[in-house]
Formats: C-alpha cells, sequence, structure tokens
C-alpha cells in the first residue's frame, strides 16, 4: 500500500508531513514503534519498562532495582534494550537521572546496536532542530546541566561521549548537549488509555509533524506503539498536523507554552482568530480572578494527592465565587474537573457524577473536533452513571463516547474494546 503521507518543505515552517491522498476522518495514517522510549521516574514503580501496561505487583530487576517487569517474558525481551542502561544505572545509584537522559541514553544505544539502525525513517537525527542557536541562556544552561549527567550516567558503557564522541558513535548522535536538545524538543510524551502519562519516547519520522492548535490528526499510543490517525476529513497535499500541547487554553497561555517549550510563535487559524478567549473568560473578571488565582495551589494538592484538602478547598471556592461564573469559564472548568478528581479519588460517586456532568457541554463546545480528552472525559462519566445503576444515562454517555473514541482511537484500540463491553453490559442489564 502507498503510504499516505510523504515529507516536504512546509512554507514558513521548515520540513512538514503532508497528505499524498484525500483522507477521511477516522483514518489511521501511520503506526510506529519508537527508536527509543522509557517509562517516566514518577511511574517507573506501576509501569512495566517493556510493555508499558500498569500493574499492581511488578518483578525488579535485581540488579538496578529500577526496572520493572510483567514477568519474565517481558524481561527476557527487554534485557537487549536495558542491558548497558542497567550497568549504567548501577553506577551512579542511588540517584536517578531525569527522563531526558535516560531517553537520550537509551537512543545512543539503539544507535550503537547496527540490527535496529532503522532506514525506513523519514527524517534522521541528524536532521532534528536542537534549536540551541535561538534558545535563552538560562534554558541552555539547564540543558548543559543535562548533558554533564549524561555523560556521567554513561561513563561506563560509552566513555568515548567525553571524548566528543568519536568514531564508535554514529555521528548523529552530535554532542551531549546537542543530542539533549533534540530529545527535549522532539520526543512524545507516552501516555495510557486514561492520557496518564506515562513515558517519553522518541519517533524520528513522525517529529516532522508540525503543530496547529486545531489540528487534523492526532496521536494514540497502545503500549509504547504510536497511531496517527485523522479526527477531519484531509484534502491531496494538505498538512498534517498535530497539536503540542492541551488546546483547552487561552491563546495567550498556548503561544506562551509553545514558545518555552518548542521555540516558534504559533501563527494558526485558532490563534489568529482568538475565537475561544471570549468566551474562556466570561463572566465578571473581579470574581473569576479569584479561581484564576487559587489554581496552582490546587494543582499541588492534586499533584501532592491531597484530595480531601482539594476537595474542601475546590467546594469553598465553587460555591462561593464560582456561582456567579458563568460553566463556560476557563477557569471554573478547571476547578470543576479538579474537584471530579478529588471526588473519585474519596469514592465519593454522586459528587463526582454531579461534576462529570457538569463538564460535558462545556468539553463539547471547546472541542470542535473528535479529542482523545472529550472521549476520555465522556467514557469516565458514563463509568460513574453505569457505578450508580443510571443505566440509561450511562449507556447514551458511552454511545457519546464511542462516537469519539473510534475516531481518534479505532475500533480496535483496546480501550474502545473495554466501551464496547460497557455498552453491552449496559444493555443486558437495561433488558433485566
Ligand atoms: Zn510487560
Ligand atoms: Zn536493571
Ligand atoms: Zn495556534
Amino acid at each position: 500500500m502507498a503510504p499516505m503521507l510523504e515529507r516536504f518543505a512546509s512554507p514558513g515552517k521548515g520540513n512538514g508531513l503532508r497528505a499524498t491522498t484525500a483522507i477521511k476522518s477516522g483514518k489511521l495514517l501511520f503506526s510506529t514503534d519508537p527508536l527509543a522510549s522509557c517509562v517516566s521516574t514518577k511511574v517507573a514503580k506501576d509501569v512495566c519498562h517493556r510493555c508499558f501496561a500498569r500493574h499492581e505487583t511488578l518483578l525488579r530487576c535485581s540488579q538496578c532495582k529500577m526496572a520493572r517487569y510483567c514477568n519474565i517474558t517481558c524481561q527476557k525481551q527487554a534485557w537487549s534494550d536495558h542491558k548497558r542502561e542497567c550497568k549504567c544505572l548501577q553506577s551512579i545509584l542511588p540517584r536517578i537521572p531525569t527522563d531526558s537522559v535516560r531517553l537520550a541514553a537509551r537512543i545512543i544505544f539503539a544507535l550503537m546496536n547496527p540490527a535496529k539502525s532503522r532506514t525506513e525513517e523519514l527524517y534522521s537525527l541528524n536532521e532534528h532542530e536542537s534549536h540551541l542557536s535561538s534558545m535563552p541562556e538560562q534554558k541552555k544552561q539547564g540543558l548543559s546541566q543535562l548533558a554533564s549527567m549524561l555523560e556521567i550516567y554513561l561513563q561506563q558503557e560509552v566513555p568515548e561521549l567525553a571524548l566528543e564522541m568519536t568514531s564508535a558513535l554514529p555521528q548523529s548522535c552530535g554532542q551531549p548537549l546537542d543530542l539533549i536538545a533534540k530529545v527535549t524538543c522532539n520526543c512524545f510524551t507516552i501516555s495510557d488509555g486514561e492520557l496518564q502519562e506515562i513515558g517519553v519516547g522518541l519517533y524520528p519520522s513522525l517529529s516532522l509533524l508540525n503543530h496547529d492548535c486545531r489540528p487534523n490528526c492526532v496521536m494514540v499510543f497502545e503500549g509504547t506503539k504510536l497511531h496517527l490517525r485523522a479526527v477531519r476529513d484531509i484534502k491531496p497535499t494538505e498538512e498534517l498536523t498535530i497539536s503540542y500541547i492541551e488546546t483547552l487554553s487561552l491563546t495567550e497561555e498556548r503561544q506562551k507554552q509553545l514558545e518555552d517549550q518548542y521555540h516558534f510563535t504559533c501563527r494558526c487559524q485558532k490563534c489568529d482568530s482568538q475565537d475561544t478567549d471570549t468566551i474562556m473568560e466570561s463572566g465578571e473578571q473581579a470574581t473569576w480572578q479569584k479561581l484564576m488565582e487559587a489554581l496552582p495551589k490546587l494543582e499541588e494538592l492534586q499533584a501532592a494527592s491531597e484530595w480531601q484538602t482539594l476537595r474542601e478547598s475546590c467546594a469553598r471556592l465553587l460555591s462561593a465565587e464560582g456561582s456567579d461564573v458563568p460553566d463556560e469559564n476557563l477557569y471554573k472548568l478547571r476547578l470543576t474537573d479538579m474537584a471530579l478528581d478529588a471526588a473519585v479519588h474519596l469514592g465519593h460517586w454522586e459528587e463526582a457524577t454531579t461534576h462529570g456532568e457538569r463538564t460535558l457541554p462545556i468539553y463539547r463546545r471547546y472541542y470542535p473536533d473528535p479529542h482523545p480528552v472529550h472521549g476520555v472525559q465522556l467514557m469516565r462519566v458514563a463509568k460513574l452513571q453505569h457505578y450508580l445503576e443510571r443505566i440509561q444515562d450511562a449507556l447514551n454517555t458511552f454511545k457519546q463516547a464511542f462516537e469519539i473514541l473510534k475516531i481518534t482511537h479505532g475500533i480496535d484500540h483496546p480501550l474502545v474494546a473495554d466501551l464496547l463491553v460497557k455498552m453491552e453490559e449496559c444493555r443486558f442489564e437495561m433488558d433485566q
């Protein structure tokens, strides 16, 4: 089958990918395994380092005590990728390098292994942009520290790194600083079915994809395998785009994040028209400003799993300032989502369902195209309704989730298989 995408020079953006043919919404365009990937340190104890599945109990590598696996099969399969890493990890115990340093090391190991050299890539690591020349000095210093960490980490296995990466390594590894900069600009966050971050990976061909705040494609993962799918109908030669960031935010926020993290100014249509900004900041500014100002503290509580305090703070804010602010307001929406999260963790199911249901019309409004975040939110609410034995409501919400997830994930994705089972359960219970 001829590929549905090809590399091209995108006007004003450098390299890009475009469609070679007309593509329907929901079409799978490309699937690929990473050149290298690693589990995020913060979930390293909960996720298999081979297949990225979550388990209550995992086998631990007896040598580095860091890597964990579902079973002996996953451990054996992982060994060729883990062997060198394992020695490096042991050499710097009890320290654990950051995710980007561990990923950079895995990229070097992959490139050192000729059996794994990948000639089919549309974009080599050599060509990846590091943005070092345009980077603010402070950021460059941060990356230099990571580069030094990488050299210390790799000393055991790749002593050449310190000697300006001599012939032992493919040229594409470049200098440690260059490699670290390329990794941080080009790697993708690997997420699980609930869209929780579980790792990072480099998928060289797909680094060519440019950003749009209203993209025509999405990336979803199955383990570490990345699928690129169309979420709108695409014309031949039209550029393929994804969003590098969460798009449910104000134009100014998105642009700042894109500039800080990816070093470009977004000039997409959504940024141009600032279409949803006014509605996202609807209501009395003096009132919603209090919600906005409370968010960073609440995010800290959420990150620290302080669910009871988070629940009380959200309830207080939502009943005081929140009651005068329309649901469409972005800060109120974020607050409601956090209240939902807290209620779920504390097992207050009725309360969680109320918060969740409140967010759904707003999600629908802010995600005009099928979007994984919207689909997963619907599924979350549907499961709550199902648990409360509101079977008809649950079935309706599952159906809405299905309409989105069949496009973004495809009907073969395990998440959608799970969804179909839930829908069957609802139908069966209604027949009873
Ligand atoms: Zn596994
Ligand atoms: Zn190990
Ligand atoms: Zn934009």
